[in-house]
Parts: structure tokens; sequence; C-alpha cells
């Protein structure tokens, strides 16, 4: 299978927003949007977007995990950057009915259909430096996976930056383009300098979160992370995890974690550290580079508890062990 998120069906859900309303959705073809060079998107990047997925269960049926959560998300990011309001209830049928469109195409697990709203600002109108775009664009667009894990899971290597900060701290709860690309230079320099694969940002000390993915600490049968606040992005898959740590008898801890509590944490051989997102559901840390030193976290390799939560998320969005949350919104 090709690499995550290079392979698009061939149509969309699209849906725009013009004279203070949104128009009725309609399946069009993926690539059938036409933009104004001058809108507001390509210019003050007033853009967010959602990560979701579609899953494949033994009797055929499909069903997307915590459609809810992601559209809430959606609209919490586009009211945060001004972009005009959007209607969930219609933006939960712009999924199901493209989903539903493409079911036989979602892929068996450990597959997945992945599913990306993106809400954009159209308006043509580059004295808008400082002003909302009066349009948008609202589409759900279609890309099935393959297994993240193929090839064998390794474990990461993240540097600890107690320095840079991921991006502007008003815009940590946003899923908003620009904030990805701020933390490019940084990665691509921690990649050619110290081989990290990603930047876990501390700013001042204060253990925050990857480019793309929230950070975990388990030790022994406890669970830390960072408690919600608006420096970070709320994960879903993070939310989820906590959840399924509880009810598997892990003690749950939400708070400020620091570099020092987290190297000193890191030594034990137990200690497991892990990266959430829908992507690849849960990533094992291996290493720690923190001020030109490394440090080994536990074993240095994955390890069991990442892959029992892993497993406990996996076998109720594959159908194989029963959906107490109602995470599933059964498509066909
Ligand atoms: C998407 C994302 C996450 C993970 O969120 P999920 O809802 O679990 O996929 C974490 N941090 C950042 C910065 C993200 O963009």
């Amino acid at each position: 299978m090709a690499a995550f998120g290079s392979v698009f069906m061939p149509k969309m859900a699209l849906a725009t927003f013009e004279n203070n309303q949104w128009s009725k959705a309609s399946i069009v073809t993926s690539d059938s949007i036409q933009l104004h060079p001058g809108a507001h998107v390509l210019h003050y990047s007033s853009t967010c977007f959602e990560g979701l997925k579609a899953f494949r269960h033994a009797d055929g049926s499909v069903h997307v995990f915590r459609m809810d959560q992601n559209i809430k998300r959606l609209a919490q990011s586009s009211r945060l950057l001004s972009l005009p309001e959007i209607d969930e209830a219609a933006v939960s049928k712009m999924i199901v009915d493209v989903v539903g469109e493409f079911a036989s195409d979602v892929p068996e697990p450990p597959g997945s259909l992945y599913i990306r709203p993106t809400h954009i600002g159209t308006e043509a109108n580059v004295g808008k430096a400082a002003g909302a775009t009066a349009t948008s664009m609202l589409y759900v667009l279609l890309s099935p996976v393959g297994d993240y894990f193929t090839g064998g899971a390794k474990a990461l290597r993240l540097l600890l930056d107690e320095t840079g900060i991921r991006c502007a701290p008003h815009m940590g709860m946003i899923k908003s383009g620009g904030n990805y690309a701020s933390a490019l230079g940084p990665i691509k320099k921690a990649s050619e300098e110290v081989k990290a694969d990603q930047i876990l940002f501390c700013p001042n000390g204060d253990v925050q979160e990857t480019g793309a993915a929230n950070f975990l600490l388990i030790d022994g049968n406890e669970i830390i992370t960072k408690g919600l606040d608006t420096s970070f992005l709320h994960g879903v898959t993070r939310s989820s995890i906590l959840t399924l740590a509880a009810d598997l008898g892990m003690t749950v801890t939400e708070r400020d974690l620091t570099v020092a509590e987290l190297l000193e944490r890191a030594a034990k051989p137990e200690v497991e550290a892990v990266l959430s997102g829908t992507a690849a559901v849960l990533t094992s840390v291996g290493t720690f580079i923190h001020n030109d030193k490394e440090y080994q976290v536990g074993s240095g390799q994955p390890g069991p508890m990442a892959d029992k939560l892993r497993q406990a998320l996996n076998n109720i969005q594959w159908g194989k062990a029963e959906d107490t949350h109602n995470w599933l919104t059964k498509v066909c």
C-alpha cells in the first residue's frame, strides 16, 4: 500500500458558505474545486481540518469512530479561526454520505478509510489580513490506509525541546495548517542534527506534545499525561486511551509533567512512553534526547502496555469488543 494519506477516493463531499448560509452538500469529484489565487486561505491561512477513520467489521458493516468528537473539534477550530460557523449535523451527514458512497472500498483491518474534513476561507480579498473571510468551503476527502505498522513497529527517538514552541500558544487547540508548517523547520533540524524522529515540545520544561501527536507516559499501573489546557491539541485518541486505561483498572493522571520528572521516570525499566493519534493509534518512544545526552526509555523497545491499550482500542474499532462507550456510528 502507498504511503499513508497519498491515495484518495475519486469523489468527496462538498458544501460552500456564501451570502451567510451553507449550500446543500453534494458529492463531487475530488479534484473539482477551484480557488481564486487571492483566496483568504492561501494568504492568511484560514484553514482547519480533522482526521478520523471508518472501519470494516467482520460482518461487512462500516463504522466511523468518534465522529461527534471530531466534528466538535472542527467547529471549535473554525470558531477560533473566525471561519464561518459550521453546521455540525450537516457535516455529520456529509461524512456518513460520502463514506457510504465508498463503503465497498473501506479496507479490512488493520486497514481503514481515513476521513479528512477540511474547512477553508475562500473569499478573494488580499486586503483582509486582519479580517475574517466572508465565504468558505468545507469538503470531506477520503483516503484508504493500510497497516501503519507494516515492517514492524520501531520505537521512536524524540528530541525534548525546552526552548522552542510548536505553535503560537493561542493556536494550540486548533487543528490548523500553519501550525504544522511552523514546526517543520525545527523538526528538520532535529532530524539532521541528532537523528530525532520527532520533537517533543516542552517549553520551559512543560511536556506538551509533538508536531502531530499527544504524549503519554505509562509507569506501571499509572498513565500520566498533561491535563487539558489551551496550549495543545486535545486528541480524540488521547481521550479514548485514557478511558480504556481506566476501564482496565489503571490509574489515569492528567496533570503537568516536567522534563526533569520525565527523565527520572524514564530510567525505570518498566516505564513506557507513547505518542497517540488517529493515524497510528499509539507509537512507542524508545529514546529521549536532551541537551546532547541520550536517555533510554524503559527497555528502549515498544512495550507491553502500549500493545495492550492499542489492542483494546482496535478491538472496539474493528468490532471485536463491545462498543460500551458508543464510539461507533454505523454507516451501513
Ligand atoms: C491531530 C493531532 C493530534 C492527535 O489527535 P487525534 O484526535 O488523536 O488524532 C495531536 N496533536 C496534534 C498537534 C494533532 O494535530
